[in-house]
């Protein structure tokens, strides 16, 4: 078969691999659609040791072309969302259902033709639901365990940093999750335009307009006696990370005693002044696990199946696995328009 093997900064090959064999337990899937995530784009820029001479890739959905025997509830031809999580199952964070802070959590690869899974990690897709669509639903799930993790309640209000693929869908995740209003800041005109199509009830451009000024449009000031200050929002979700100033942005707009989590990597240092005296809880919020019992992967689909949550508009651009280079350098230029980049193997 054919894989995308990752050499280093700007060199992926397409190469000759053996189809996987499976084994007990498990499903042999065609990948059908498979998303550039951020994190292949931070790869694909300053070329980890660890990703060298290997395959990856992990937003992936396929059809299944091979069940293990004594594996039930599959068929050949089954369309299925595959999540790429997989934890050592061994320990106390596995244990617990926190499988996402295993310390051997590994994402299986899937910049190919062929991939096998665990048969828990496959979804079965409803005939509505797209392969390009599906293949968005790990991105949907992080969004999903951003907006548990934060505590919001309904008729809470948000501010969501950043409109790319994680930020557009963590602000329909927390529509859907009874939100009262969703602001949501980008640096493109096409991504605002996005924002707002996709439901926010703001949409600001952070590179034009002054962020803090439009929060305290739109919530409102308090205080006294020459000591005003915007009231802000309950909750803000930085999903910017890199260098960018949107964490000491999401601080300055969040409200006494709000929640700031943080989905992105970001580099930059933080005046720890800037938060402790306003009480401001800053949480990390890395992959996702369980939802309650459920996985959060199918909460996931269940929200991108009933339509809660669009991901036809998120997937832009779409390449042949041959073409897996080119895919990156569109999706490494916002001046593009991409939002989501697949490849289709
Ligand atoms: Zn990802
Ligand atoms: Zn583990």
């Amino acid at each position: 078969m054919k894989a995308a093997i990752f050499y280093g900064a700007g060199d992926i090959r397409i190469e000759e691999r053996p189809v996987p064999r499976i084994g007990p337990g498990e499903l042999l899937v065609k990948i059908m659609a498979a998303g550039i995530c951020g994190s292949d784009l931070h790869a694909y820029r300053h070329s980890p040791k660890l990703l060298e001479g290997r395959m990856f890739g992990h937003e992936y959905s396929g059809e299944v072309v091979e069940v293990a025997k004594g594996v039930e509830g599959f068929s050949v031809g089954d369309r299925v969302g595959l999540e790429p999580l997989v934890g050592c199952g061994r320990c106390g964070y596995c244990a617990s259902g926190s499988y996402h802070l295993c310390p051997s959590l590994w994402h299986v690869p899937g910049f190919a033709e062929y991939q096998k899974f665990p048969k828990s990690k496959a979804y079965k897709l409803p005939d509505h639901v797209s392969f390009e669509e599906a293949s968005t639903l790990d991105c949907i799930a992080v969004a999903v365990h951003a907006a548990k993790l934060s505590g919001l309640r309904g008729g809470e209000t948000a501010v969501v940093l950043g409109a790319g693929t994680i930020g557009l869908l963590t602000m329909q995740v927390l529509k859907a999750f009874g939100a009262k209003a969703v602001y949501e800041t980008g640096t493109h005109d096409f991504q605002v335009e996005l924002a707002r199509e996709l439901g926010a009830d703001a949409a600001i451009n952070a590179k034009k307009e002054d962020l803090v000024e439009r929060i305290k449009i739109l919530t409102g000031v308090e205080g006294a006696g020459g000591r005003e200050t915007l009231r802000g929002v309950d909750h803000a979700f930085e999903t910017v990370g890199g260098a960018k100033s949107a964490l000491e942005e999401a601080l300055r707009i969040v409200r006494r005693g709000g929640t700031v989590t943080v989905i992105g990597d970001p580099k930059n240092p933080v005046m720890l002044s800037s938060f402790v005296m306003r009480e401001v809880k800053v949480l990390g919020s890395s992959s996702y696990a369980y939802y309650g019992k459920e996985p959060e992967f199918k909460v996931a689909l269940d929200l991108l199946s009933s339509g809660k949550v669009n991901a036809r508009r998120i997937v832009t651009h779409a390449f042949p696995l041959e073409r897996i280079k080119e895919a990156f350098d569109v999706a490494s230029d916002k001046g593009t328009g991409c939002v989501k980049v697949v490849v289709k193997p």
